[in-house]
């Protein structure tokens, strides 16, 4: 361990609020770990508040420190992705840039890793947020938990550390929609869950949007089950049949007492809205996959970086 090299990813978008405050606990906990070297990794993601400008700073000023400032704004799972791609250690850590994850785990994290695993990974204890919000967090990991194709964690973040073959093998994974919680763990090797008091964000408001916590949902479900195709096929066999016997009802009917047949029209009009409605649902779920085989077939690059700043003394 004294000779091994800890690289700390760490990304951040419009975080000028916490990223003071941030910078001085790494200072006190990450930078004092007994290895050799450590280089952390600010990356921006496309931050539009003071924070690249802290950022450039604190790079100019410190050679342990790197910022990879993106072109625009491209998302928390992109920042880590590359923030690891460009990481040079024999062991990479991953932390939240607004303190919900504490700096002062890292070295638990470290620690178990060195001895006992290839991969420690923070399960949060408990959520210090918004009862709507945790429980809706709850239901998409034990949703998930069931129909993925592989085991993903219950209530594990992006918090962690990992060897370097972890990471080499994550990179190693081509796709783009990358839900690196779910990479992390479809990679296998030794993994320890370890559990820790995830805070409440120390300042400044979360940048996850509606938008992008349902966008990263989607990159799980889909990412990483197709059970919602297989789900498809039963319901539509099961629909099929159901028509079938209602036709083969209505047959008998008919040559059984022609008089009592209805002229059902609201029989028809049900039909067709709920058959409409089922197909226009799993066409959706097919779809789905389809624009995600055509994205990742486009294979852009997961994020474009438009610098990558380094202190003036390594090269
Ligand atoms: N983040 C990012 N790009 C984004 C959104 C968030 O890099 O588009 C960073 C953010 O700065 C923070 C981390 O990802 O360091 C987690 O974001 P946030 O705290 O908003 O998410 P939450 O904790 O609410 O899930
Ligand atoms: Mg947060």
């Amino acid at each position: 361990m004294a000779q091994a090299v800890l690289s700390v990813v760490v990304p951040l978008y419009n975080e000028e609020q916490v990223l003071p405050e941030l910078l001085r606990r790494l200072q006190q906990s990450v930078l004092t770990l007994p290895v050799r070297e450590v280089e952390i990794l600010l990356v921006s993601d496309g931050s539009v508040d003071g924070t690249n400008a802290i950022v450039r700073r604190v790079v100019a000023g410190d050679n342990r420190f790197q910022g990879i400032l993106f072109a625009r704004n491209f998302g928390h799972q992109a920042a880590v992705s590359i923030g690891i791609e460009r990481s040079r250690g024999d062991y990479v850590a991953i932390i939240d840039g607004d303190l919900q994850d504490p700096p002062e785990e890292i070295g638990r994290l470290l620690e178990i890793v060195g001895r006992e695993a290839d991969v420690a990974y923070g399960v949060r204890r408990r959520r210090k947020e918004h009862w709507a919000k945790r429980m809706a967090y709850a239901s998409f990991y034990r949703i998930l938990g069931r129909i993925a194709d592989i085991e993903i964690p219950l209530d594990a973040g992006d918090f962690c550390c990992m060897r370097r073959c972890v990471v080499d093998a994550m990179l190693q994974l081509p796709e783009r929609n990358r839900f690196v919680r779910g990479l992390r763990a479809w990679v296998g090797f030794r993994q320890r869950a370890v559990p820790y008091a995830r805070e409440s964000r120390s300042a400044g408001q979360p940048k996850y949007t509606l938008r992008k916590l349902l966008r990263l949902a989607r990159d799980g479900f889909f990412g990483f089950s197709t059970v919602p195709v297989a789900m498809m096929q039963v319901l539509g066999f099961v629909v099929s049949m159901m028509a079938c016997l209602i036709a083969a009802g209505y047959f008998v009917w008919f040559f059984l007492d022609r008089d009592s047949f209805p002229s059902g029209f609201a029989t028809v009009t049900v039909s067709i809205w709920l058959l409409g409605g089922i197909q226009l649902l799993f066409l959706g779920l097919i779809g789905e996959y389809l624009v995600r085989t055509f994205d990742e077939s486009r294979a852009r690059p997961v994020a474009i970086v438009a610098e990558h700043l380094r202190h003036p003394q390594v090269s």
